[in-house]
């Protein structure tokens, strides 16, 4: 499976974490992600994550191009719920095209667990 793997700020020591916790099922998928998220995971798991650009200056953007091209299978979208962010239009994209598409896209950790479930039931 393609994975997208996006947080905010605030959200990052999460995802990082998150990953890091569940890195031998991560590790079995291909993980594409915004650059700072990119750059924190890589540095954490040691996992091998395509990294686009940062979300802010065009990252959200172009992973809604893969899921608009049906590239992603899955997208992990952290978003800070309490925080205003300037590119705030490029997230409501994001996430739009993925309901266009019918690309499943968790906002938060308890979604992400359930597709990591998923992910596993599909490899048992
Ligand atoms: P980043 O982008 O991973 O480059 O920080 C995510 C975002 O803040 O939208």
């Amino acid at each position: 499976m393609h994975i997208a793997l996006i947080a905010h700020d605030r959200k990052k020591d999460d995802l990082v974490n998150f990953v890091d916790e569940h890195k031998k099922l991560f590790a079995g998928h291909r993980l594409i992600a915004t650059g700072t998220t990119g750059k924190r995971i890589m540095e954490r798991t040691g996992l091998k994550v395509h990294r686009l650009m940062s979300g802010p200056l065009g990252g959200d953007q172009q992973m809604g191009s893969l899921v608009a091209k049906g590239r992603l299978d899955l997208v992990i979208f952290l978003r800070d719920p309490l925080t205003p962010q300037p590119h705030e239009p490029d997230i409501n994209a994001l996430l739009r095209i993925c309901d266009v598409h019918n690309v499943p896209a968790a906002t938060n950790l308890a979604t992400a667990s359930i597709f990591l479930q998923y992910l596993k039931t599909r490899l048992s």
